[in-house]
This record gives structure tokens, sequence and C-alpha cells, in this order.
């Protein structure tokens, strides 16, 4: 028996007791276990449940969503950001129908060799749905492990991704590794929180360095964030008899290959006066700025986007550029900030 195996002789069954109640965790049919990967990457359980439902009930399969239509897929992927994610995941469906027979690869190197699926993907898939010992390493299970070991190693640094991965590996119990895993991240999610935890309750406490030391506050170590940038989004919404006008977004940029209304970028927020002319060089003369919205915020992990809508009225005999449409944003898929403008806009106001 290893010297560390009383980490998971103690999480194992307090998981098994104490565990959130969650369809995922009721099967290991590795599309769905690996499904609910995906979009755990992305959003909370609470939300991610409603989306992994609406995902199964659709596609039951990884042969149903290999047919989807890509639109289709953006669609349900819809609000959860990180567009290149619902992408992988078709491209993924279709490799293993493709390359595997329809069967997903049971090895975590098998399981990288899929589109978008990388080793914290990997390692959920082999050690839940195959039983192999593979350990994760996420957000939680860095917290958990700083703090139980008591390593000030920062975690966003090559040493410290090493000796964390080593580490989780090292733990990992063989008998049961995906519940194992599943237990680690269900107490960093539930009990070793970022602030707060309640250590009280937690099965690993008698062992905690941190909880014994005073250190819970300052555990995990991180290096720094990258600094972030804002950008200043103007939206155009054009009354026009019909739908809204709409583009889609093409380039490296975010939210690649969805829809939003036309956009001018500025380097600056604008105020009234000084849209109109910006208005005018990009667009031509005779437009009329009737109103705008209040700035909107929206926080990307890079990048905080500043969007003010600005309604307005194109010249008499407008034509407009090639890659506007008259479209009803309702039938595409549309950046979670145009979602929740549209919200807020009366359909009679906004043609
Ligand atoms: S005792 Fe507290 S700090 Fe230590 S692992 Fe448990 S919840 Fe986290």
């Amino acid at each position: 028996m290893s010297s560390l195996s009383w980490f998971s002789h103690r999480l194992v069954p307090w998981y098994r007791e104490h565990r959130r109640a969650l369809p995922w965790r009721e099967t290991r049919d590795p599309y769905r276990i690996w499904l609910s990967e995906v979009i755990l990457q992305q959003t909370r359980v609470d939300q991610g449940l409603a989306y992994w439902q609406r995902f199964v009930a659709k596609w039951p399969t990884v042969a149903d969503l290999a047919a989807a239509r890509e639109d289709e897929v953006l669609k349900q992927w819809q609000g959860l950001g990180y567009y290149s994610r619902a992408r992988n995941l078709l491209g993924a469906a279709r490799q293993v129908m493709a390359e595997h027979g329809g069967a997903f690869p049971t090895t975590h190197a098998g399981l990288l060799t899929l589109k978008g699926v990388g080793d914290y993907t990997a390692a959920a898939i082999a050690s839940i749905s195959f039983g192999a010992p593979e350990a994760v390493v996420d957000g939680n299970v860095y917290r958990v492990l700083a703090r139980v070991f008591g390593i000030d190693t920062p975690i966003d640094s090559t040493a410290g991704r090493k000796r964390f991965k080593e580490l989780a590996t090292r733990l990992v119990d063989p008998e049961h590794p995906g519940d194992h895993n599943q237990a680690v991240m269900e107490l960093g999610a539930t009990v070793c929180t970022p602030r707060n935890p309640t250590c009280l309750l937690c099965p690993v406490q008698p062992k905690c360095i941190a909880f014994a030391s005073g250190r819970i506050a300052d555990l995990p170590v991180k290096q720094g964030t990258a600094r972030t940038r804002d950008r200043f989004f103007n939206y155009l919404h054009v009354r026009r008899d019909g739908n809204l006008y709409l583009r889609q977004r093409t380039g490296k940029d975010i939210w690649q290959g969805l829809f939003e209304l036309p956009l001018i970028e500025s380097e600056h927020p604008l105020t009234g006066p000084a849209f109109a002319p910006l208005l005018e060089e990009r667009l031509g003369p005779g437009w009329t700025v009737e109103a705008h919205s209040k700035e909107a915020k929206h926080v990307l992990s890079h990048q905080v986007i500043h969007a003010c809508f600005w309604t307005v009225v194109p010249p008499p005999g407008f034509t407009p550029p090639d890659d506007w449409s008259l479209m009803d944003p309702d039938r595409h898929a549309v950046p979670r900030l145009i979602e929740r403008w549209l919200a807020h806009t009366p359909t009679s106001a906004r043609p």
C-alpha cells in the first residue's frame, strides 16, 4: 500500500456518500461523460446540467451528434462561450465515427487524438468510463492538493503544473480511478472552495497542512494573470422593414462564425457627437443617430468588451455592404452579449 493511499481511502467513501446526484454520474458511457466534461469546462454545474440535458435529448449518441449541422451545434452551445469548443465537439464526434467505428478510444493516448480533447478531458474519460488509472488535474484539484499537501509552487508555472500532475498521478487509486478523480474535484467544488472552505466537514482535514498551519487563504499560489485588453464595440441597430441586419463574424477573432449586428470597433468609448463622424467615415454621409444604449460590459478571459448599441437610420437609397443581411436573430447563433440586448429590446422596436 502506498504511503499516500490514505488520501483516496478517506475521499472515495466520502464522495460516494455525499456526491451531488448528476445524470452523467449514473453512466459510464464515454459520449455522455465527454459531453459533461466539455460543458463543465465552460460553466457551473447548475447551468451546465441544462445544456447537457438538451444536448443528450437532441443527440442521444455520438453518431447523432456527428450527423448534426455545425450551426445547430453552435445554437445549442449558445451562451457557453469559446465556440471553438463547440466546433471541436462536432469534429471529435465525426472523428469517432470515421476513424474509430463509432466507439470512443479507450486509452488516454487514444482519446488525446480527438479534436479538442486535452490532458484533462482524456484523463477524465479514461478513468471514469474505462477504469484507467489516469489523474485529472483542474482548478479544483490544484486547490485541494496545494492545501492538503501545503505546496506553494505556483500552479500557473511550468514547475507547478509538473509537480501537481506528478502528485495527482501518485495519489490515484488504481482500484477506483474514476471515483477518486471525481471525489477530488467534488471536494474542491463543494467543500474546499476558493473562499471560506468548510474544513469542519472535510474528510481529509486531519491530514491537511494548510488547515493545521493556518495557510488556507495563501494556497494555492498563482504567479499572476495575463493583462486583459479593453475593446470598444459600437453595434448598429438599423430600423428597416422585416428582420434585423446581421453579419457573420469571420477571421481569427472572438466569436468566429457567430452572427451579430453590424459593428464598428473604436479605440475609445464614444459619445454621441463623436460617433456620427465615425459612422460617416465608415458608411458614407446622410446617417441619423437616433439613440444609443448604456454601455454593456462583457468580460472574456483576456478581453473586456465595452459595447454600445446605436439606433441609426440610413440615408435614403442606402445599399448595405455585401456582408450585411436581413435575418431573424432567433434562428442564428449570436454571442451572449447580443442575446442579452435582444432580450431587452422589444421585437416591435427592433426593425
Ligand atoms: S481541511 Fe479545509 S483547506 Fe484542507 S482540504 Fe479540507 S476544506 Fe480544504
